[in-house]
């Protein structure tokens, strides 16, 4: 049966629009919980992987098992230290390190996440080749889903998880802008058997500060989920500023096309690549460097901000990066995905009316993502646009320096005490 206002979440055809984090975590927490949802997604059966490493609260890791929504031994692993560590001429191999900050992070890999959450969602519902063209709510009740195919299911509610360059949010919100933050993420990995030696990155995350941007190096589990040392995969990220006016020649593939928003793996120019590997040289001490020139095929993608002034207009919602998303300092990216569909299902879950449960899950989530977002920028500017040098600071100045810029607080990262 078909939902009218007053129905509870057993009585929702619910259509979701993307198969990805946030995509298959809405399938499950609403199947769950009673809604006959049905999973629209323009790829084939499989997404690539995005990318080697997330990190994430080891709380939310747990939270995550608890709810089964990922394998009681999904591989991952908690690091409980990040040390500020800036290139000094007195330690050109390791560097100066200036703070080890209380940090904690769990660390798992986006395809590992991915085929959790994947697995739990029966292929009958899963519907990959589906590309979405437009919505149109057709009643106050009701949202069609227009098809490449041509055909046009009506739902009772509509999640659109499909990620930063939502059709949904767009619908909503044409007035929101996707706006290019100054800078970009240069991304590589390596396996661990390829390193001298496993010390210092043995020790937690190594955060590598330089002018304009830091780099971000940690394990992360190997390709087939080893968490053994010896088999782990080094995961490494460095923050890179480009102009505005250079982004986009920057952006520009092999093939000389001008790429939108990122280069993935083995698409990027070997000039770009050596370019950046140099600069890197120069930047980072030089085991960091040696990891950096061993990575194959590194990628590179823009950091983008993007807030929205609602998670939910009458009967469509936005769920994961289509809604608001946080620069990725605050290591929010996954996880603010999945807490969009489990709190979306316990708020339906426990009202009886649809409209009061979607409003009340619009403006807890709206508040909590924008200061996610909020964290992020402020640690965008911390750890990117206005860096000190770290070499001529300790471990006080540095801990004034970072709770003077960065005011809100996260599980990954407490106050600063
Ligand atoms: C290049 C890149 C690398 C990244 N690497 C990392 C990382 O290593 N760690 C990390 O934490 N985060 C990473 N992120 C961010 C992370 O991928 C996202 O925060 C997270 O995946 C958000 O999940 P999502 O489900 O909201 O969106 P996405 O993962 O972006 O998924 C959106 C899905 O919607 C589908 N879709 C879009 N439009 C339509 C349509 N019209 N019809 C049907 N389907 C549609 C897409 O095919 C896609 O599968 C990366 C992002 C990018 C762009």
């Amino acid at each position: 049966m078909s939902g009218t206002a007053g129905s509870k979440a057993n009585d929702l055809k619910v259509g979701i629009v993307g198969g990805s984090i946030a995509g298959c975590a809405a399938a499950i927490e609403l199947s769950r919980a009673g809604c006959d949802v049905t999973l629209y997604e323009r790829s084939g059966n499989e997404l690539k992987d995005r990318g080697a490493g997330i990190g994430v609260p080891p709380s939310v890791v747990e939270t995550f098992i608890d709810r089964d929504l990922v394998d009681h031994d999904i591989p991952y692993f908690r690091l409980d230290k990040m040390s500020r560590i800036w290139r000094s001429a007195d330690d050109s191999y390791h560097g100066y390190v200036a703070w080890d900050q209380p940090a904690q992070l769990g660390a798992l890999n986006w395809g590992g996440l991915y085929s959790n959450l994947r697995a739990r969602v029966p292929d009958a519902i899963y519907r990959a080749n589906h590309n979405v063209l437009a919505l149109h709510q057709t009643d106050p009740e009701h949202v069609a889903v227009e098809l490449a195919d041509g055909t046009a299911p009506e739902f009772d509610l509509v999640v659109c998880a499909d990620g930063y360059t939502s059709l949904g949010r767009h619908t909503l919100f044409p007035e929101v802008t996707v706006d290019y933050a100054g800078y970009v993420l240069w991304r590589g990995f390596i396996m661990e058997d390829e390193l001298d030696k496993p010390k210092p990155l043995d020790d937690g995350v190594r955060c590598l500060g330089y002018p304009g941007g830091h780099g971000i190096f940690y394990f992360v589990p190997g390709p087939d989920g080893s968490v053994e040392p010896g088999k782990r995969l080094v995961n490494w990220a460095m923050y890179i500023t480009i102009p505005d006016t250079e982004i986009e020649e920057f952006l520009t593939d092999k093939q000389g096309i001008s790429r939108k928003g990122s280069l993935s793996p083995g698409t990027m120019p070997m000039a770009t690549e050596r370019r950046l590997k140099d600069e890197a040289r120069d930047r980072i001490p030089d085991y960091y460097a040696d990891i950096v020139e061993k990575s194959p095929d590194t990628f590179v993608y823009s950091i983008y901000d993007c807030q929205v002034p609602a998670y939910r207009v009458g009967r469509i919602c936005l769920a994961g990066d289509a809604g608001a998303f946080a620069r990725p300092h605050s290591a929010a990216g996954a996880l603010k995905g999945i807490n969009d569909s489990v709190a979306l299902a316990a708020a339906l879950s426990s009202h009886d009316s649809v409209d009061q449960a979607l409003s009340e899950w619009n403006t807890e989530r709206t508040a909590t993502n924008n200061g996610l977002v909020q964290f992020g920028n402020q640690l965008g500017i911390a750890l990117v646009k206005e860096i000190p040098d770290w070499s001529k600071m300790d471990q006080p100045s540095m801990e004034k320096w970072f709770s003077g810029v960065v005011t809100i607080a996260t599980e990954y990262l407490p106050a600063t005490p």
